[in-house]
């Protein structure tokens, strides 16, 4: 029987947790980051779960119905930066004409069909024989005082059950684990909006953003500024990323609730608008698709043995325990009123909000400026936790830093270097003194560029 305490609490009766799996590696977060950290650390050989509190893989890029890939290639389209897993997985996918591969777009390299990517993710899993583990939340850790993760908590249909490991790697986005752990976190005041995406048909030729904000407060929705994107093969959807629900921390369950609920809301309205100033569309509109969890863009960031600026990584800063390389430009948009401001490497930026864009330069024209930036593996990593890696959104940036490196194509790198870095630490070695030349060694041997 539950024993009722003071006025807010209750306390659960303690009980034993029967062990789901032992395995070498627990991955927690199935997105593309966390599958990718999973395949990587399974094709050495070792045994690895991966924990996915939806019913499949790919976090924002198929539960999010988020489809674009930003570029692979270095700022002037000449040599390949970025290759691993993302460039497998586009390659299986072009095998089932599932992805459309744009020529020097700086805004989209590869715009992925969702669904298929989700199945693609199924079979990298099931080839890898990593084992496991859908519709399964991470919900505590057993901690060791020395920092070490000796076991992770699980919730599904089967109750509560336990995983062992050497070495946890968290890819939650929102690093649920690595609060456990106590790594200290930082949440922005002006934290990046997160949106609903919809696969909508019938709003093609429609300036969205001039025709939403036009008859928003009819429809009691903020101004706001996005985008939307036709999917692979002239089908007649696009996916409609056009709304933001401001000020909400998703880490934060309420507010998650809300915002769901929210961006859904914004979703209807925008369709509401067509339906009735457009009534010659209502034949060809429909909502074909809805994001089954809303897109995150930021959460919590946690501190690590070091933190990437936007100064590096404009300044194109070379790291001797480098993993990643990237070209996305800082991207932060607007915690309120929608849109958002670019800084590219080159010296342009510019701001868009529903009513325009402005233009500026942050660095003169006639200076010289590197091709694409590096992420280090320390960003990764702290010494107080020595058998778990970050991975994904979570990583140690600041905001201008944050806001370049989030994307897929970047974060996804970040995995593969999670489970390669995993393999390497089997031995005991703590996380954060993984010999970075190994690691390195290793990601290039696995098909990653190292630069
Ligand atoms: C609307 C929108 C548009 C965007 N546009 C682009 C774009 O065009 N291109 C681009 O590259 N990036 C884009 N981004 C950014 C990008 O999608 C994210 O930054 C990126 O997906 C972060 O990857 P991640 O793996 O760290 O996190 P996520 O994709 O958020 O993955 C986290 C995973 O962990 C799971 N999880 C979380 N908590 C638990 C738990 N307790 N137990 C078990 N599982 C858990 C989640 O279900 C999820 O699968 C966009 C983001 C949004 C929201």
């Amino acid at each position: 029987m539950p024993i009722l305490c003071a006025m807010n609490t209750i306390t659960e009766p303690s009980r034993d947790i029967p062990i789901t799996c032992e395995v070498d590696v627990c991955v927690l977060g199935g997105s593309c980051t966390g599958a990718f950290a999973a395949i990587r650390a399974a094709r050495r050989g070792l045994k690895v779960a991966i924990v996915e509190k939806q019913n499949r893989f790919g976090g924002v890029a198929t539960c999010g119905l988020v489809c674009i890939w930003h570029n692979d290639l270095d700022d002037q389209y000449d040599e390949q930066i970025i290759a691993g897993l993302s460039l497998e997985t586009v390659e299986r996918l072009k095998r089932r004409d599932a992805v459309e591969v744009r020529e020097r777009n700086p805004d989209a390299r590869y715009v992925l069909n969702t669904e298929e990517l989700t199945i693609e993710l199924d079979e990298l899993i099931r080839e890898a024989q990593v084992q496991p583990f859908l519709h399964t939340m991470y919900c505590g850790a057993a901690i060791a005082e020395d920092g070490r993760i000796e076991a992770v908590f699980i919730e599904n249909k089967d109750g509560r059950g336990a995983i062992r490991a050497q070495v946890f790697i968290d890819a939650t986005g929102d690093g649920d684990l690595s609060k456990d752990c106590r790594a200290p976190f930082s949440v922005q005041d002006d934290l990046q909006p997160p949106t609903t995406c919809g696969k909508i048909a019938g709003l093609e030729g429609i300036n969205m953003r001039q025709f939403y904000n036009q008859h928003r407060d009819e429809f009691a929705v903020p101004k706001d500024a996005g985008w939307s994107c036709r999917i692979p093969n002239g089908a007649p959807v696009r996916v409609h990323a056009e709304t933001h629900v401001f000020g909400a921390n998703v880490a934060d369950a309420t507010q998650l609730t809300h915002a769901e609920m929210e961006g859904r809301r914004h979703i209807r309205a925008m369709m509401d608008m067509v339906r009735k100033h457009m009534p010659e569309r209502r034949e060809q509109l429909c909502l074909y698709d809805l994001s089954s969890s809303i897109g995150t863009r930021e959460t919590r960031r946690f501190r690590a043995e070091h933190q990437l600026t936007e100064h590096e990584l404009l300044h194109g800063h070379r790291f001797y325990d480098a993993i990643a390389n990237g070209t996305y430009r800082v991207d932060i948009h607007y915690p309120e009123g929608g849109g958002h401001i670019f800084r590219y490497f080159d010296g342009r930026e510019v701001s868009t909000r529903h009513d325009g864009k402005v233009w500026s330069r942050w660095r003169d024209e006639a200076d010289a400026y590197p091709l694409f930036y590096q992420i280090p593996y320390r960003t990764m990593v702290r010494r107080d936790c020595p058998n778990l890696i970050m991975a994904g959104r979570m990583i140690d940036a600041d905001q201008g830093a944050y806001g370049a490196i989030r994307v897929m194509i970047t974060m996804n790198q970040t995995g593969e270097a999670a489970g390669e870095a995993a393999a390497l630490a089997l031995d005991g070695t703590p996380t954060w003194q993984v010999d970075p030349v190994a690691l390195r060694g290793r990601l290039s041997e696995g098909g990653s560029i190292m630069k």
